[in-house]
């Protein structure tokens, strides 16, 4: 499932592929993902000019100057920018350029092709839902988010309506590199622990965002990226030493997910638990 590093990359590529080509037609072979009745799709976006490519959260915000497009990969797809004489088989959306190019979109499962008016994107009723992204959130803000709230932190991390862009990929070796276990209660965590976990969220999904997001996404060349599961540190690596203090990696059920730790790293209750306010 592609989380923020992958809809970054996407969105930079899209940002610099796009800015300037017509839509001539499009064709949708799945009129479901759209949000409007297909005739008033196309009428909102033939003829339209691409102008910029943004994300917002797992969203890629495509301005044009017919309203914004929004696309959602769901579980995965591909967004592959071709020739329009060699078109891939697999394709749920296509929008099809003056140039003789086209911008064919495929969800892996179901996905999301979306229109929305101008500078009407938080109106939206998906995006409405969405916390702040995942990666702009500052740490005044983060702080507030985990004010009041009782629950574990990785439950919170994963919870896209308080925070946009983080899944199963990316979150063992957030909180690995932050050291705290998946069921730490926020309620316990310092305010050290904070500061070190926001840093942790920015570094964890730059580091991917770097290497060109996850292999198993491709860009708009049809590439994979350059970030492996042998990247990680943690995640999806039961069994291989830690790769700071050489204890065995275990996969531990945290509620309904499963999580990759390194039990000496990341104690549920360890020399860093310091009550917040506490002493
Ligand atoms: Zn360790």
């Amino acid at each position: 499932m592609p989380e923020l590093p992958e809809i970054v990359c996407r969105a930079r590529e899209m940002a610099e592929a796009l800015p300037g080509r017509k839509i001539r037609e499009i064709e949708v072979r799945q009129p479901k993902c759209l949000n409007v009745p297909v005739d008033e799709f196309r009428r909102a976006l033939v003829g339209a000019s691409i102008r910029g490519v943004r994300h917002r959260g797992k969203w890629l915000v495509v301005d044009t100057t017919g309203g914004l497009l929004l696309l959602n990969l769901g579980m995965g797809g591909e967004i592959l920018l071709v020739r329009s004489d060699a078109l891939p088989e697999k394709r749920r959306v296509r929008f099809a350029f003056e140039d003789g190019h086209s911008l064919c979109v495929n969800f892996w499962w179901f996905g999301y092709a979306h229109v929305a008016p101008q500078d009407r994107l938080e109106e939206h009723p998906m995006v409405a839902q969405l916390g702040p992204d995942a990666l702009e959130v500052g740490l005044a803000q983060f702080r507030k988010l985990l004010e009041g709230r009782r629950g574990g932190i990785k439950a919170l991390l994963l919870d896209q309506s308080k925070l946009a862009g983080i899944g199963n990929a990316y979150i063992h070796d957030i909180l690995f590199r932050a050291k705290l276990h998946p069921l730490r209660p926020i309620p316990t965590l310092s305010d050290e622990d904070v500061k070190q976990l926001h840093r942790a969220i920015h570094a964890e999904l730059s580091r991917s965002i770097e290497k060109g997001a996850a292999s198993y996404e491709v860009g708009l060349d049809g590439k994979p990226g350059g970030f492996s599961t042998a990247d990680l540190r943690v995640g999806y690596r039961e069994g291989k030493p830690c790769p700071e203090c050489g204890t065995t990696v275990a996969k531990i059920k945290t509620g309904s997910t499963a999580s990759f730790i390194c039990p000496r790293c990341q104690p549920l209750a360890g020399a860093r638990t310091r009550r917040r306010g506490g002493s």
